[in-house]
């Protein structure tokens, strides 16, 4: 059987196959970067239209109340709740995964204020570092964000340390954490978890209950397919919530918004963790994104998702074309994601972006190719690789115009 034949065979015994036409998609166009930008569920645009032309235009401010926009927040939160192993009202949808790192982070160390360290990985999204760095400056200098490699974690959680920060599947490698295992660890040293959930929400079952997580972010524009700058969500463990203050006491996380209090009191729950007014139209474009994940089987998703990823590895080793697997080969230990290194990889994800098969590159040199398993089939894998072999066969991507940079890569 040629490596098409079974890609093709492949796709007539996959149960998500389905899935593929509730993704608006252009033809011609092959994505495997769904981990940076989810596809648009075909639900969304008709949505959308309907909040705005309708709740908005027509029924104005009123929608707050009879269209519940009120409580979209919580609404879709409890949503993402059932994809993540968290409970209703565990999850409240809100502001950027940058800020909701923010007042978790802020929130931890005030329920340690003995201990002096944030402890990551080196190789942990930027911004996830940066907040730490920014938050303890503001503090005063007093704490300290401590980075090491992952192998290096359970050994550096010590007495001192007030939070394990990590991001559970790596943005570049696509590495995937023990959940369960660093948990228990820090638990041990009486540290508390705040896991990033960026590229595994979505992506990978993930049990935030079984594994006592305390407190964990994630991202709705990935994975969950919310929209570009779609509103982010939070976590925190029930048993936390009355403790766990929000640094960001804005009014609508007050216990009584409209009573119009001088003084702050904070909402119980998560809901003092809103801080202003959601982003209606795009809490709405989320909840579609949402719904759809929802009807999908998530150990069908991760199924599927190590399969592509091993087809994939599989047909570019196969041609020996000079790509280094930056991600784990054991897909058991890799997300929905696979890498590869080479030091054409720019202008060679350029060369492929030209011809339909849209990756991204992650700077020095990775190639990065992310799939979504519902809206990506063997067939565009085996299609992806062709174009790939294709590009470096004619050597395609050597043209000044593939060098340059666009602001975002
Ligand atoms: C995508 C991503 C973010 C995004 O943060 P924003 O505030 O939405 O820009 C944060 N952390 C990780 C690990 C990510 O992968």
């Amino acid at each position: 059987m040629t490596p098409r034949e079974h890609a093709l065979r492949l796709d007539a015994q996959d149960p998500l196959a389905g899935f593929r036409e509730h993704f608006l998609l252009p033809e011609g166009v092959i994505y495997l970067d769904g981990n940076s930008l989810g596809a648009l569920p075909r639900a969304t645009p008709q949505r959308l239209r309907q909040v705005i032309a309708q709740e908005w235009g027509q029924d104005l401010i009123r929608s707050w109340n009879t269209h519940h926009w009120i409580d979209l927040s919580t609404r879709v939160g409890d949503k993402i709740a059932q994809l993540i192993g968290a409970q209703a009202g565990e999850v409240l949808v809100a502001d950027s995964t940058s800020v909701n790192l923010f007042k978790l982070l802020a929130g931890a160390l005030t329920l340690r204020p003995e201990r002096r360290v944030i402890l990551s990985e080196a190789g942990n999204f930027p911004t996830d570092l940066y907040i730490a760095q920014g938050l303890i400056e503001l503090l005063g200098g007093r704490h300290e964000l401590r980075t090491v490699t992952p192998e290096d974690l359970p050994t550096a959680l010590n007495e001192d340390t007030a939070v394990l920060l990590l991001t559970q599947v790596n943005y570049k490698t696509g590495y995937l954490h023990d959940m369960a295992a660093l948990t228990a660890q820090a638990h041990a040293q009486g540290a508390l978890v705040l896991w990033d959930l960026a590229h595994s929400a979505g992506a990978l079952p993930v049990d935030l209950g079984g594994c006592q997580v305390d407190l964990a972010v994630g991202c709705g524009y990935k994975y969950l397919n919310g929209g570009p700058g779609a509103p982010a969500f939070l976590f925190v463990a029930k048993e936390l919530q009355e403790a766990f203050q929000s640094p960001l006491s804005g009014w609508l996380g007050h216990a009584q918004p409209f009573a119009f209090d001088p003084d702050y009191r904070p909402a119980p729950g998560m809901v003092r963790h809103q801080c202003g007014t959601p982003p209606v139209l795009s809490l709405a474009a989320l909840e579609c994104g949402v719904d759809l994940m929802l009807a999908a089987d998530l150990k069908a998703i991760r199924q599927k998702s190590m399969a592509l990823g091993d087809f994939f590895i599989a047909l570019i080793e196969d041609l020996g074309l000079g790509f280094a697997l930056a991600s784990p080969r054991a897909a058991t230990q890799r997300g929905s994601q696979v890498s590869f290194r080479h030091a054409q990889g720019y202008p060679i994800t350029q060369a492929l972006i030209q011809r339909g098969v849209i990756g991204d590159f992650r700077a020095p040199d990775i190639l990065r190719f992310g799939f979504c398993p519902l809206y990506v089939s063997f067939r565009d894998v085996w299609e992806a690789v062709a174009v790939l072999h294709a590009v470096m066969k004619t050597t395609a991507w050597d043209r000044p115009e593939l060098k340059l940079r666009g602001t975002v890569t």
